[in-house]
This record gives C-alpha cells, structure tokens and sequence, in this order.
C-alpha cells in the first residue's frame, strides 16, 4: 500500500501502556489506511461485491468495500491468510477470507498454509487448534473476547475429574473446547467426524464431551456407550421440534435441515442432520426448493450467494460470540498484529495430540 512500509524495529510503547506482543515486536505496527469510498474502491471491489450482490443490499457496500480493499492489500503485503468459520458474515466470508470451511476443514487447512500470519475469523478455540497445529507461526484472532458456550461449559479440571469416576474409559473431545481440555483428552472430534471418531477407538464406552445433544445424536449412529457432559451450544439450544413442526405445516413440501448440535426434538423433526459442511453439500447437491436451515443464520446467507436457486428460510438465531468478528476488527488485527494468541508450552504440547489423531483418522 503507498507509503506504508513495514518497521523492522519495534515500536517504541508509551509509559503506562501495556507491552508489545512477540507479533507486534516482530512484524511492527502499519498506519491505518485511508477508509473512503471512492471510484477506486468501487473499482477494485466490484468482482468482490458480484459474490455478494443477492446476501448484501448496494446500499451497504459503501460501507464494507473500503475495508475490503484494505484488509486485501495489507494481507498480501504481511504475507498473511485469513481462516474464515461457515458462520462470519458475508462480507467476511466471500470477501477477505482465503479459506472457509467448518471447525475440521478449517483445522486441516491450517496445516496446509505456508503463510506465517494466520488471522482466525472464528471463535478463539478455534484460533487456539490453528496455534496448536502451526505452534511456529503467528495466529491472530481480531477479537478474543470471541467466545463459545460449549468451550465454556467445561474445565480442565472437570475432566480429571471425568476421569478419575470412570477410569480407563478414553475421552473424545468436540473440537469446541479449549486447550486446557484438550490437553486431558485422547482424541477429538467434529461434528462431521464424531460418529466415525467414537468407534475408532474400538472399545464399548467413551467419554464424550463437552455437547450433551451432539452425544445424545452421535448415540443414536452407534453402539458405543457415550457417558455426556452437560454442555449447549446456546445458539443450537433455541430451536424447537414446535417451531419446525409450524413451517412444516405452514408448507408441506419444504425441506429442513438441522446441524447436530439441536435438541433431540429439533433433529426429529429434520430431513437431514449434519455438520455445517454436509449440510452445504446437501443443499448444493439436492438444490431444493425451499429449505430451513436449522443453525447460525449467517450460513445460510453464505450458502444463498452461491445457490441462487434456493430459496432459504433462515429461522435467525445469530451466535453473539462469532459476530465479535468484523472487518474493522479484522484490519486492526493486520494493522496492529492483535490479538496474538498464545498457549502455554505445557499445555499446547498434551493439547496438540487429540487433534493430530483426529485429522489422521481423517486422512
Ligand atoms: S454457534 Fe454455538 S458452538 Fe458455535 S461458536 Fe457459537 S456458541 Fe459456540
């Protein structure tokens, strides 16, 4: 970007200010570029916003596309690849990011790049598995606050504890936990993965954390013995069998869609369960009619720029922590080299194990 160049010493910190990151120390600090839209943004963008075009009224990306452009330059020029969640919002989605995907695509590609920077548009377990899987490189999330009322749900305390009460009896991790429960757990899993996950350990009983209704449905594909923690996807958690039942009556034909972290009563009244990557290859490969998909309502906005024959019915339940994540958060992030995540040593090395397992049973 003109008249930007990259500090190869470290940014002097005012008193009282808090210290630099290793990031902020080794990649510097960049001034933040001009923010207008001007012919040469709407230019530059144009073939960004025809991706877009049917999810994001022309109104708005006046808004977005100085960002966009920005964000794009500063990427290259930092030689950094954005990771984006299927539940960032379009603008995120289409626009900046360089791979998308769900927890265990993202966490597979994260191994793939040879970019240095990694920039996670998700939630902070999921930047922490991309620390975790690339401990030599720099992981940025633009906000960290960005979090998760699984990973939440649970300690790693409360596993040992697990543990303790049913000894010898392996421990399957949902991807959705932080390092400090990975750290206790033999192998992880992801909502795509779980059933195939749970039986590859070969015994007749498993602790499965931390998703009481992921295990409660993953119970019902196999006949290993799940022992559940009670823990909620507290977007998931707001669907009910009632709401699905009232569109099913109110049109008869429509197709609906539940990912497995519903209510037992909500995958019941589904046509397809599935992860957030099986239910986009669902609705591409059938391209129904009328769909309701049944998860963050951001997907369904990233699916519907790319089936535009598919008329979607978005019951919104949007998920506070993922739109933590924004494109001005996300040029802070670039500009400033914030937030850097880090993990203890100690616990990144047991931490690490669970998800190198699970993607080789992937491979
Ligand atoms: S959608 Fe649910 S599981 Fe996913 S990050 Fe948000 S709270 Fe966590």
């Amino acid at each position: 970007m003109p008249g930007q160049t990259l500090h190869s010493a470290p940014a002097a910190v005012a008193p009282g200010l808090p210290p630099l990151t290793p990031a902020q120390l080794r990649y510097g600090i960049l001034p933040k570029p001009t923010l207008e839209w001007t012919p040469e943004v709407e230019r530059a963008t144009a073939h960004l916003y025809e991706k877009v075009r049917t999810v994001i009224p022309a109104v708005e990306w006046p808004f977005f596309a100085p960002y966009v452009k920005a964000i794009n330059e500063l990427k290259a020029q930092r030689g950094a690849v954005i990771l984006a969640h299927n539940y960032q919002t379009p603008e995120i989605f289409h626009c900046v990011a360089d791979v998308v995907g769900d927890s265990l695509q993202l966490a597979r590609l994260a191994t793939k790049t040879d970019a240095d920077i990694i920039v996670q548009c998700g939630v902070h377990f999921m930047a922490e598995t991309s620390k975790l899987l690339n401990p030599g490189k720099t992981v940025l999330i633009p906000d960290s606050r960005a979090g998760c009322s699984l990973a939440a749900s649970i300690t790693g305390a409360d596993v040992r504890l697990l543990k303790q009460r049913y000894p010898g009896v392996p421990v399957v991790t949902y991807v959705n936990s932080s390092a400090d429960v990975k750290a206790e757990t033999d192998i992880c899993c992801t909502s795509s993965n779980a059933v195939k996950v749970v039986e590859s350990l070969g015994v007749d009983r498993v602790i499965f954390l931390p998703d009481e209704y992921l295990g409660k449905y993953v119970a019902t594909q196999t006949k290993v013995k799940l022992i559940l923690w009670k823990g909620h996807c507290e977007v998931h958690e707001r669907f009910t069998g009632a709401e699905l039942r009232a569109y099913r009556d109110a049109e008869p034909g429509i197709q609906i869609i539940a990912h497995p972290e519903c209510p037992p009563d909500v995958l019941a009244e589904a046509d397809f369960t599935g992860s957030t990557a099986h239910m986009i290859d669902w609705v591409k490969t059938r391209q129904p009619k009328r769909v309701v998909m049944v998860t963050e309502c951001s997907m369904a906005d990233n699916v519907a720029a790319e089936a535009p024959n598919v008329e979607f019915v978005r019951p919104c339940n949007l998920c506070p922590h993922m739109k933590r994540i924004t494109l001005p958060k996300i040029l802070d992030s670039l500009l400033n080299m914030r937030e850097e995540v880090l993990i203890d040593p100690a616990i990144a090395e047991r931490a690490r194990l669970p998800i190198e397992r699970m993607i080789a049973l992937a491979a």
